[in-house]
């Protein structure tokens, strides 16, 4: 071990008590790299400095030691992802099923209502609320 273990417990000593690399921080580190080579081949000085801003932003979250702090900003990121992970999942299902299916949103309670496809006039009866609507299949 020698040097190298030592390296690693001052590296660890250091980290202690503070947030580290949380799925917030790695997130950024990735937008960061992104907006370093976006600002590479665009030359384009505000990208640099976003990227900069970004990066500065990334480390004090990671040696930050209010980890209670940290952690809830990571769970909201958390949570904004996995919503952003649904809507796109459902959006990929629906495209998949563009010709087969139309959908509609309840007029009464915004429900989405799925009917099949070219079947001319339509009454649909919402799901949720029951309440019933003429469409175009
Ligand atoms: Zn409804």
């Amino acid at each position: 071990m020698g040097r190298m273990g030592s390296f690693r417990e001052k590296i660890m000593r250091f980290m202690a008590g503070r947030n580290g690399l949380d799925e917030l921080a790695r997130a950024e580190s990735w937008i960061v790299l992104l907006l370093l080579l976006a600002a590479l081949f665009s030359r384009w000085a505000p990208l640099y400095i976003l990227a900069l801003a970004l990066m500065v932003h990334m480390y004090f979250r990671v040696f930050s030691r209010n980890r209670s702090r940290r952690y809830a900003e990571n769970q909201r990121y958390a949570q904004m992802r996995y919503r952003a992970v649904v809507a796109w999942n459902q959006k990929k299902t629906r495209f998949a099923q563009r010709k087969i299916y139309r959908f509609f949103r309840c007029p009464q309670c915004k429900q989405k209502v799925r009917v099949p496809k070219g079947h001319g006039k339509i009454c649909i009866t919402c799901p949720k609320c029951r309440k019933e609507f003429f469409r175009k299949s």
